[in-house]
C-alpha cells in the first residue's frame, strides 16, 4: 500500500497592488518545485488583508479568521497597503501586524544575499561577498505601548515609551539564531545591542548571548554596537553570516541589509512561529509599489524567494534549495530578455515568472 503523502494547506492572500501580479508567478514556481520534488501542496485563496476588502467591509480581516487561518500550515503574502485608499496604519495593522501578535510569530527572517547580475550598490562587491541573515526579535523589546505623556502642553511636556525584555523573548529569539548560525557553513552569530547608552535592557541582552553560547560552543560570536554595525553592513557586509537584533535595532538591519543588495524587488522575509503552533507567514520585503502597480512589470523574485523559506520551514529544505539556485540561474544567464525593467530587461512579471518555473525544472 502506499504511503499516504500529507498534504501542507497554504492560505494564499495576494492583497494590493502588485501583489495581485507577483503571488501568480510566486505559486507557479511552487508548483513547479512540488512537481518535481513530489510535495503537495494545497492553495486556498482569500480576498480579505487587502484595502479592496475593507473598502467594501469597513475592516481588513473577517472577526473569524484566527480560526480560519490556524488551520493552515503557511500564509503566502503578496503585499498589502494602498496609501490613497486606506491608511497605512489601518491597513497594516488591520492585517499582518494581527498575524504577527496572534500567531506568535516572535522571528523575522530575511536572507540579504547578493543574486548574480545584479549591482550592489556598495562598489566592487560580488555574488559571494554578501550572504547573511537578519533575525529580529519581532513581539517585545522597544517596540511596546507602555509609556506615558505628562504636563501635556506646557514648558515642563515630557514624553516616555518603555523597553521590555523578557527571558522568554530574548532567549526564544537567541536560541533560533544560534541554531541557524550552527545550520551554516560559517557558523557565526552576530549581536546588535547599544549597551554604552542604554545601560540596563541592551546589557541583558549581551548576558543572554553569553549565557545561551555556552550551549553553542562551535558557533563563534561577536557582539557589537547598532552604530558600528551599520557601519561595518556597508564596509564589511563579508564579515557577516547570522546577525541578531531586538526589535527596533532588527528593524533597521532588515531593511539595511537588503538595501546593500541591489534592487528591492528580489529580497524575501519571513515572519516565523519556529515551533508550528501556529501558521508562519512569507511575504516579500517590497510593499504594493502603487506607482508600477497594474503595468505587468514588477519583479516576482522576492515573491518565488519567498515560496522557497515557505518550502524550507516546511520541511522541504532541498526543495526550497532548488527553487534559490534557479533564480540564481536565470540572473546569472546572458540572455536578459525575460527580466523585468528593474533589471535592465524589457520582460513582464510573467515572462521572468515563467523562466523560474522552467528553470525549477
Ligand atoms: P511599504 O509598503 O513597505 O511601505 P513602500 O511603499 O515604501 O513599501 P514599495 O511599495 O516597496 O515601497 O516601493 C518602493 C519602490 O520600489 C517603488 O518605486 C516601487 O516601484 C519599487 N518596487 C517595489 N517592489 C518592486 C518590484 N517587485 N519590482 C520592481 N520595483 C519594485
Ligand atoms: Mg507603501
Amino acid at each position: 500500500q502506499k504511503a499516504q503523502k500529507k498534504a501542507h494547506k497554504i492560505a494564499v492572500i495576494a492583497g494590493d497592488g502588485i501583489g495581485i501580479e507577483v503571488v501568480p508567478e510566486g505559486l507557479r514556481a511552487l508548483e513547479a518545485a512540488a512537481r518535481r520534488f513530489d510535495i503537495e501542496l494545497e492553495f486556498e485563496h482569500f480576498e480579505f488583508g487587502s484595502c479592496d476588502y475593507y473598502l467594501e467591509h469597513g475592516k481588513m480581516l473577517p472577526d473569524d479568521w484566527f480560526e480560519i487561518l490556524s488551520g493552515f500550515d503557511a500564509i503566502f503574502y503578496g503585499a498589502v497597503g494602498w496609501p490613497d485608499k486606506v491608511p497605512d496604519h489601518i491597513s497594516l495593522w488591520g492585517s499582518l501586524l494581527q498575524f504577527r501578535r496572534h500567531f506568535d510569530q516572535y522571528i523575522n527572517l530575511r536572507p540579504c544575499r547578493l543574486m548574480p547580475g545584479i549591482k550592489s550598490p556598495l562598489a566592487d562587491r560580488e555574488p559571494g561577498d554578501i550572504d547573511f541573515y537578519v533575525v529580529r526579535e519581532n513581539t517585545e523589546g522597544e517596540y511596546s505601548s507602555i509609556g506615558g505623556k505628562i504636563f501635556e502642553g506646557t514648558e515642563r511636556e515630557t514624553v516616555m515609551q518603555e523597553t521590555v525584555m523578557t527571558r522568554t523573548g530574548v532567549d526564544r529569539v537567541l536560541k533560533y539564531a544560534f541554531e541557524l548560525a550552527q545550520s551554516r557553513p560559517r557558523r557565526k552569530l552576530t549581536s546588535a545591542t547599544k549597551s554604552n547608552g542604554i545601560s540596563i535592557t541592551m546589557p541583558y541582552w549581551d548576558e543572554r548571548v553569553k549565557a545561551m553560547a555556552k550551549g553553542y560552543p562551535d558557533v563563534s560570536v561577536d557582539q557589537f554596537h547598532i552604530d558600528i554595525l551599520t557601519a561595518n553592513f556597508v564596509l564589511h557586509p563579508d564579515w557577516f553570516d547570522v546577525v541578531v537584533a531586538s526589535n527596533l535595532f532588527g528593524d533597521i538591519l532588515s531593511d539595511l541589509g537588503p538595501a546593500c543588495t541591489g534592487t528591492i524587488g528580489v529580497a524575501p522575509s519571513a515572519n516565523i512561529n519556529p515551533e508550528g503552533e501556529f501558521p508562519s507567514l512569507f511575504e516579500p520585503v517590497h510593499g504594493s509599489a502603487p506607482d508600477i502597480a497594474g503595468k505587468g512589470i514588477a519583479n516576482p523574485i522576492g515573491q518565488i524567494w519567498c515560496g522557497a523559506m515557505m518550502l524550507e520551514h516546511l520541511g522541504f529544505k532541498e526543495a526550497g534549495d532548488a527553487m534559490v539556485s534557479a533564480i540564481e540561474k536565470v540572473l546569472a544567464s546572458d540572455d536578459k530578455s525575460a527580466l523585468t525593467p528593474d533589471l535592465k530587461g524589457k520582460g513582464t512579471t510573467q515572462s521572468l515568472g515563467e523562466k523560474i518555473a522552467a528553470a525549477i525544472g
